[in-house]
């Protein structure tokens, strides 16, 4: 159940606008960032409808933010209630990935005495996509007085302080309110209406019907015990979707209040049931991957159109004002493949979207004084471009954006994607009436834009930006000139295709396009000799002229780093040097692998990938590397670059979440898992695989659909060898050994010595390593005494001090090498646990991400004698099954490894000989340690009475 759910059991005010971002819900038709009913400062309350544009300064159109539809303030007496200024107690919240269905819930202690539980729960039904919901339970645990509720549709609203509507009409009658309003320019109606029902009291209901806010508000009296819901359903239409958007909303509201909250609820649920039935992964054995994929696939089926033809999904779904609601090449090469193998249905909405803006395509490549149709870089309603051309760099100044005058790979990209959804789907009426269109067109564009080069014979594609937008204004890109000569042949072979199949279509586009003989000549000419960038020697394709003479720079010299190569050198910088944003030539093999001989691959996986600033540049890289490290079989490595994938919104590792998702990130991560992992292929004309699963998945579930019929693969590792020594568990301490929360510690008890005028520094830190809280505080405290009450309030202030410093760990402050020892181990098939005195190695294990990759945890709860007694080891070995003979502990306190040899365990130490020395063997860190290795130093240590290692003594029983 729990990998079903995103959660977070405490509010924090700093993490506001990411977690709105995270929360995010959806159904295809709008999306509403995960922001509060009753309201927060500073928030960003967001909901964005897909297709409602309006033009902006510089970044020419941007979806206009729309009504805040949630809007449900709540007054007990006269105070209003708010997260920043009352009291809350016991706040949780959830986003349930089965259904959508967001809840939150608290205690509040309203000034006046007494409290309440309230409960919000909120929805955009997936059923009907113009149905929203709000309810609000609200529960008198000791509170007796007035609660007033407010629920309006504020129209009073901006993009980052545009104004982009104006008023039209409003209304409000019998508990409900209506209000129409229209953008500015591009003259889209939007009408929303609500409607409220109070249960379970007598409630005064009241209209406010203020200009551009109109509200409606209930009045009542609550009781202690007394439970009281107020549901608020809200319809939502534009003049997009029909010509009569009041009276729809009307009608379609009139229909909501007779079914009521329980039942929409319900058909949303059924909905959502029946999504996920075609396209959920399963991965056991691995928790955060299984939770990181589920909500990345959640996303992207909250944000898909099932309705409309004419809308894309944007680069930052519909989930804040990133990239401002524009469409890239991230739908068509990162998020379309999972549409196209499980929803062929939302993927030819998207590839509609193309054939409805190619209109615009066709206007750009005519802007350039060529043919055919060249796709806008940033695309929005037309389909031409919308890229802004100037933005504000870091420092105020003026920065040139290229790409959407010279970043033309897109028209390949959205070809390719076409093609792949006829090859899955076998749709041949889409080919046949849209898809060969774009085909050919863009196609047309290439045959005009290649240059041909007497001197060197051949065709160029000069003044490009590839995929790596480090370099600009670049000749002869591999990826672009490859994806251009495919894009002419699969035109060819299309046009064959179509003249076989459909003569009729086929001639009225001969004719529409002008593909006379001379054009196909060409096309065939330009195929034959473009430059590719390919040395058959090396089997390196360079990225673009001249790349191999660049400076090359020591990326890992640069660590540790929190930016962009780009951003440290500069934009001029980084043009002149070996470092690349994301996969270029290897973007290249993963689309095309048969681009070149099977050598390439590893040749240029070995030279582009230390190349590419996966870390800090393009969140679109880490996926792609994983599906080829995978391809390879380095599937540790591959791990790692999907991990670093999944991290990108759950663990906001880019940091840029509060500016909206990254559903390519979250399509690389699906296309990681069943390209790369589960080796799905067509080569042979129908879908196989060659599971090279990750260490620690036991098995991986998934469902797709190959000419409309439905193949599920249920995929496992084969058995794993038991290690041949008697070591068949491990225990890590956590602090120290698998992260250092020793500064932390230091600055909490640092926090509260000060503040009791009591001297501590870094040295008596030291010394409380691996040290309980109560021995570290009695430690502190040098004698003096105080009350067991004292003591308790000061413990519990040390440890609220370093709960709020824990918040901020996230998996970047893993040791180096934990996450490949951990994974070493689970490969030999060791039980691993975390043996740590800390009561807070649940909270820090769940920031590390590492809890898919541990048995068992025993932590300060599970025992009562601290370290250096034995027993908390030997509760961990317990916990795993294993005695404590076969168990081996890693420590860097000295308590720690003596309570360790007191358990009658192997002890690894890590760290100095002065702490650790009475330790079996000593390392500085796990990145030092191989498993293997590791077992052969400690067979030097065993007495073998009869000479065969598996019978071997312990050490401590020669002591
Ligand atoms: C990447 C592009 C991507 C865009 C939108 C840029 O940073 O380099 O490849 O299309 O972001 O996600």
């Amino acid at each position: 159940m729990e990998n079903w759910l995103i959660s977070e059991d405490r509010f924090i005010p700093e993490h506001l606008r990411k977690n709105e971002t995270l929360f995010t819900t959806g159904n295809g038709y709008l999306c509403t960032r995960g922001t509060f009913e009753e309201g927060y400062p500073a928030e960003q309350a967001v909901t964005l409808i897909h297709g409602v544009f309006d033009d902006a300064p510089i970044v020419s159109t941007e979806l206009a933010n729309t009504p805040n539809w949630i809007d449900l303030r709540v007054y007990a007496g006269s105070e209003l209630l708010r997260l920043d200024r009352a009291a809350i107690n016991d706040y949780g919240r959830q986003l349930d990935l089965h259904d959508g269905m967001l809840r939150r819930s608290f205690t509040w202690a309203p000034a006046a005495g007494g409290s309440l539980r309230l409960a919000f729960e909120r929805f955009a039904s997936l059923a009907d996509e113009h149905i929203l919901g709000v309810r609000l339970s609200v529960e008198s645990i000791d509170y007796a007085g007035p609660l007033e509720f407010r629920a309006g549709l504020p129209g009073y609203i901006d993009n980052d302080g545009l104004l982009h509507w104006e008023w039209q009409a409003q209304g409000s009658a019998d508990s409900g309110a209506s209000l129409c309003l229209k953008t500015r320019h591009s003259a889209t109606v939007l009408c929303e209406a609500f409607h409220l029902t109070v249960t379970g009291g007598q409630a005064v209901m009241q209209h406010w019907d203020t200009r551009w806010s109109p509200e409606v508000v209930a009045r009542l009296e609550i009781e202690p015990n007394q439970r009281v819901t107020v549901d608020k359903l809200a319809i939502v239409y534009t003049s997009r979707d029909t010509p009569e958007p009041a009276a729809e909303a009307r009608r379609a509201l009139q229909a909501a209040r007779a079914a009521g909250f329980d039942r929409l609820a319900e058909a949303n649920r059924a909905a959502w049931a029946n999504d996920w039935q075609s396209v959920n992964v399963t991965i056991e054995g691995d928790d955060s991957s299984d939770l990181a994929v589920r909500y990345g696939l959640f996303q992207l089926l909250a944000v898909a159109p099932r309705n409309d033809q004419r809308v894309s999904i944007p680069a930052k779904a519909l989930s804040g004002y990133g990239y401002r609601g524009h469409v890239f090449w991230d739908t068509e090469i990162f998020m379309l493949p999972f549409f196209t193998y499980t929803r062929p249905d939302i993927a030819r909405n998207l590839l509609m979207y193309r054939y409805y803006t190619l209109a615009g395509a066709r206007r750009k490549a005519a802007g350039q004084g060529r043919e055919g149709a060249c796709f806008a870089w940033e695309s929005a309603a037309s389909g031409d471009e919308m890229t802004p051309r100037w933005v504000t760099g870091p420092d105020g100044e003026l920065v040139r954006i290229w790409c959407g005058d010279i970043e033309l790979h897109i028209s390949a990209d959205v070809a390719y994607a076409i093609y792949q959804f006829w090859r899955v789907t076998g749709d041949d009426d889409f080919l046949r009436d849209y898809g060969a269109e774009i085909l050919l067109d863009t196609a047309r564009y290439w045959g005009s834009r290649a240059e041909w080069r007497p001197g060197p014979g051949r065709y160029e594609i000069n003044d490009v930006i590839g995929p790596d937008e480090n370099h600009d204004h670049i000749n002869n890109n591999a990826y672009t000139n490859n994806m251009a000569v495919w894009n002419l042949r699969t035109a060819l072979e299309v046009l064959t295709w179509l003249r076989a199949h459909a003569p009729h279509q086929a001639r009225e586009l001969e004719q529409n396009l002008d593909l006379s003989a001379e054009r196909l000549a060409h096309w065939q000419d330009v195929i034959t000799r473009m430059k590719t960038g390919y040395n058959p020697d090396t089997h390196l394709f360079e990225q673009f002229d001249g790349f191999f003479q660049l400076r090359e720079v020591d990326l890992p010299a640069l660590e540790p780093r929190s930016q962009s190569v780009q951003s440290l050198l500069g934009i001029t910088g980084a043009q002149q040097v070996q470092v690349i944003k994301q996969p270029d030539v290897l973007m290249l093999l993963n689309l095309l692998p048969d681009a070149a001989n099977p050598q390439a691959l590893p040749a240029n996986w070995d030279y582009y990938t230390p190349r590419t600033d996966l870390t800090h540049g393009s969140s679109l890289g880490p996926a792609v590397q994983a599906i080829l490290a995978a391809r390879l079989g380095k599937i540790d490595q591959a791990y790692r670059h999907f991990h670093l994938a999944a991290q990108t919104d759950l663990q906001d590792a880019r940091k840029n979440l509060e500016y909206g998702l990254h559903p390519a990130t979250q399509g690389g991560l699906w296309q990681a898992v069943v390209f790369g992992f589960a080796g799905l292929s067509l080569a042979g004309g129908q879908p196989t695989v060659s599971p090279r699963l990750p260490p620690g998945w036991s098995r991986l579930k998934f469902t797709i659909r190959y000419h409309g019929q439905p193949y599920e693969f249920d995929l496992s590792p084969p058995p794993v060898q038991q290690p041949a020594l008697p070591i068949r568990g491990a225990i890590f301490d956590l602090d120290g050994v698998l992260t250092d929360t020793s500064e932390m510690h230091y600055r909490a008890w640092k926090q509260l010595a000060d503040e009791e005028n009591m001297p501590f520094d870094r040295q008596d830190n030291e010394a409380l390593r691996g040290v309980s809280r109560r021995e570290s505080l009695l430690r502190l405290l040098k004698g003096k005494t105080y009350s067991e009450d004292q003591l308790q309030a000061l413990m519990e202030r040390k440890n609220r001090y370093y709960q709020e410093l824990i918040e901020a760990l996230s998996p970047q402050d893993l040791l180096p090498g934990v996450r490949e020892f951990l994974q070493d181990l689970r490969r030999a098939g060791v039980r691993i646990a975390v043996g740590s005195s800390s009561k807070n190695s649940r909270g820090v294990i769940e920031r590390l991400a590492i809890g898919s990759l541990l048995d068992e945890i025993a932590d300060g709860a599970s025992v009562e004698q601290a370290k250096p007694a034995p027993d908390l080891f030997l509760f961990a070995a317990r916990q795993l099954g294993v005695s404590p003979q076969h168990c081996v502990v890693f420590e860097d306190a000295q308590a720690g490894v003596e309570a360790g040899l007191s358990a009658q365990m192997w002890v690894v130490g890590i760290g100095p000989r002065q702490r650790v020395g009475a330790a079996h063997q000593i390392f500085s860190g796990l990145n030092q340690i191989r498993w293997e290795d590791l077992l052969a130093q400690l067979r030097t240590q065993l007495t073998k009475p009869t000479g065969e290692p598996d019978q071997a003594t312990h050490p401590q029983e020669r002591r």
